[in-house]
């Protein structure tokens, strides 16, 4: 008699879910988790046991090839997760097994063999390097003031009862969070188990790992994408042997392979970059909570700009709401002045007329206060959510906008050689021949930048808008003397390249430092003490339900970086909607306002918390196939929510705002359910039409709870 049994195989990255494999000599079994090579078609690939025993089904079966390693890779609670994760986020389970195990992981010759010296030797050497830096984050706090000791406390009493409780710290920038966190690490860590510490960007990664490892020393290791692939395996070993306890990093930092985990604390739990906006979408944040949840452990989510619906909850009593409302040692929060930039008929043309050498982005009172932070030798910060240096070419003649071949987007101009102040920041610039590229911000495509427009042949083409590149390039002009450097993805295209950057302004080595969002997170700079916000609409103008609740968060965020030494901080903020609710609540660092109002709004039109969402995106070239296919599939689809009485609405279809990207045309169908229930049935019919129709629905994407509608 034969001796085998039949295994199912998850292959990660693949779509067909899960496989069955003929084990031939079944005197040993793997565990679920293992690792295993098998065969796939005409070549071989590593797979996860994901069942250990199946039904033999009438098909002849392939045999298992081998067993890589008696230890499965993936706990039982790992697995679980993943299963839910797919289910979820209507993904492939393969797909999220791709996610969640990193490259290296799953061919790695022997696991146990990495040691932990190479850790625990980097980090003496770093110290040794750095005294002076080491001293200064090194300031333990004895006492916690009142209120950072509630919030302790109430963390505490959860960890040690070891049971899911969702917390939801809302503590001004400033206010010790972070101080909080540490204490939670400590405690957590006293019960000898595993705790993570979440951030959302590789950004914020260096500044508060050296505060962890002040506290906990080698006991500390980093997850993140950005990781050389033998470092990430190194730490991912560490810890799932145990040997580290404080995991820090960014969104992929859920799948650490912890094995008795105690605490998960997502920092900046509102930050748009949890959620994963491509492969596979997913939100960090949320998924953390259903990680406490599972493991039964408390779980904090901190912020000073709290999401709405993480507030929501906490106000509804599913989350415990501990408040932090002052800064410490009562820090003033920064004052903040709005600037009302509106162009008022005469006023906006005297002003171009008569200040030839002010550019007409900065208004008088910005001006006034960073020459004034220059003569004190404070340190300013100017924010613009915009690279580049303009925002769009055009020609003065016909009207023509230069735009990406490929998509529906209009091409910014990047300048090549940044030491050429030959240009003048007038409200539309000449362009000259070697001003440098035109750059689709969305797929790359560029075109050297032409003195010719291709319609009607003009010389007269003129660059409008300006980003953070032009920025620059004014305020050099400005202030020859002040030493700037820039912050954006064109100039910190590597982690090392931030992080060099935020050391020089954290050592006082640049007096002025222009930037966009990647700015805003996290950082503590003492000696910053001016914020300006050079045009803050940029995000409330954007077409999506959460443009206001962005835009308050980025403009709280961003004022939050001002005097947070001992000098005290001044924001500035120009806008053109000087009254809408969010630049208002911002300029009074009222969150509790912002929230009664938006929330309101989300109630009268049914946007989450309110309703769960869905959305579907359809890419393709072909803008008949397109525009067929996706309105088959919605009829169909409301039919079937009609017929199985699901209680979603069906909004659409319509073109995204973004209709033509990357040579695709796109459409997209919201699903806005009244609940999770309404939510699932809705997921299901959707994977249930796309399966049916599988060779079509390639081009077909499946966003669960979105935030972005670009
Ligand atoms: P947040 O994370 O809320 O922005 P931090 O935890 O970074 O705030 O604290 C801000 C600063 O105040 C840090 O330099 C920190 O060391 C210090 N700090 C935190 N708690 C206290 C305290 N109880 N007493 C004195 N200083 C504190
Ligand atoms: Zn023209
Ligand atoms: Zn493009």
């Amino acid at each position: 008699m034969s001796n085998h049994r039949i295994i199912e195989v998850c292959l990660p990255a693949r779509k067909a879910d899960i496989l069955s494999y003929r084990l031939p000599d079944a005197a040993f079994v793997p565990l679920r988790g293992t690792r295993v090579v098998v065969p796939i078609r005409n070549r071989i690939a590593t797979g996860i046991v994901w069942q250990t025993h199946a039904q033999e089904p009438e098909f002849v079966l392939k045999d298992v090839i081998k067993v890589l390693s008696e230890e499965p890779v993936l706990s039982e609670h790992s697995l679980n997760f993943l299963e839910w994760m797919a289910a979820y986020y209507l993904q492939p389970l393969g797909i999220a097994l791709h996610e969640a195990l990193p490259a290296g992981i799953l061919n790695a010759e022997n696991l146990d063999q990495t040691a932990v010296s190479e850790n625990s030797k980097k980090t003496r050497r770093k110290k040794a390097d750095e005294p002076v830096e080491a001293q200064q984050s090194e300031q333990f706090i004895s006492t916690l003031n009142p209120e950072q000791l509630t919030a302790f406390n109430a963390i505490s009493a959860a960890i040690s009862r070891k049971k899911f409780q969702p917390f939801l710290l809302h503590g001004v920038t400033g206010s010790g969070k972070t101080e909080v966190y540490l204490r939670a690490f400590a405690e957590c860590l006293s019960y000898g188990r595993q705790a993570i510490m979440m951030v959302p960007e590789i950004a914020m990664i260096p500044q508060i790992i050296r505060r962890f490892q002040d506290r906990f020393g080698d006991s500390v290791a980093v997850i993140h994408s950005g990781l050389p692939q033998k470092k990430r395996v190194r730490n991912w070993i560490d810890i799932k042997k145990g040997r580290v306890k404080v995991v820090i990093g960014t969104r992929s930092a859920i799948f650490a392979p912890v094995q008795d985990l105690g605490l998960i604390v997502v920092d900046e739990e509102h930050d748009p970059s949890y959620k994963q906006g491509e492969r596979f979408f997913y939100n960090a944040r949320d998924m953390a909570v259903v990680v406490a949840k599972m493991t039964n452990i408390p779980v904090v989510l901190g912020s000073a700009t709290p999401s709405l619906t993480s507030y929501f909850h906490a106000m509804n009593r599913h989350y415990t709401l501990l408040e932090m409302p002052y800064r410490v040692e009562s820090r003033p929060l920064p004052e903040v002045q709005i600037v009302d930039r509106k162009p008022k008929t005469d006023g906006a043309l005297s002003e171009k007329r008569g200040s030839d050498k002010t550019p007409y982005w900065l208004g008088r009172e910005l001006h006034a206060a960073i020459a004034g932070n220059l003569e004190r030798k404070e340190q300013t910060l100017l924010f613009l959510n915009r690279r580049g240096f303009a925002t769009y070419i055009f020609c003065e003649d016909c009207g023509h906008v230069f735009r990406c071949k490929k998509c529906d987007i209009s091409l910014s101009m990047h300048k090549i050689n940044e030491d050429d102040q030959s240009l003048s920041a007038n409200l539309a610039t000449p362009l000259q021949k070697s001003d440098g590229r035109l750059v689709c911000h969305y797929c790359g495509w560029h075109i050297p930048a032409m003195p010719v427009c291709p319609v009607c042949h003009s010389h007269n083409i003129k660059a409008a808008g300006y980003g953070t590149q032009r920025l620059f390039e004014d305020i050099s002009g400005l202030f020859p003397t002040a030493r700037l450097a820039r912050l954006d993805r064109d100039e910190a295209a590597s982690p090392k390249k931030l992080e060099n950057i935020l050391k020089a302004f954290s050592k006082n080595e640049i007096d002025i430092l222009i930037g966009t969002q990647m700015t805003t997170k996290g950082h503590d700079f003492p000696n910053l003490t001016l914020v300006g916000v050079v045009w803050a609409d940029i995000s409330l103008n954007f077409p999506e339900f959460n443009a206001a609740e962005r835009t308050f968060q980025l403009l709280s965020q961003v004022a939050g970086r001002a005097g947070r030494g001992e000098k005290p901080g001044r924001v500035i903020i120009q806008t053109m909607l000087p009254n809408s609710q969010a630049i208002q609540c911002a300029m009074r660092h009222d969150y509790k306002g912002f929230y009664e109002n938006e929330i309101r709004n989300r109630r009268l039109l049914d946007y989450p918390p309110f309703s769960r969402l869905i959305k579907l995106t359809l890419d393709e070239k072909d803008s008949i196939i397109a525009e067929t296919y996706i309105r088959q599939l919605a009829a169909w689809i409301r039919e079937q929510i009609i017929i199985n009485k699901i209680k979603t609405e069906v909004i659409g279809p319509s073109p995204c705002p973004i209709a033509r990207l990357k040579d695709a045309f796109r459409w997209q169908l919201l699903f806005k359910a009244s609940g999770i229930s309404a939510q699932r049935h809705t997921g299901e019919l959707l994977t249930k039409y796309c399966e049916k129709e599988l060779a079509k629905a390639k081009f077909l994407r499946i966003d669960v709870d979105p935030i972005s509608f670009l």
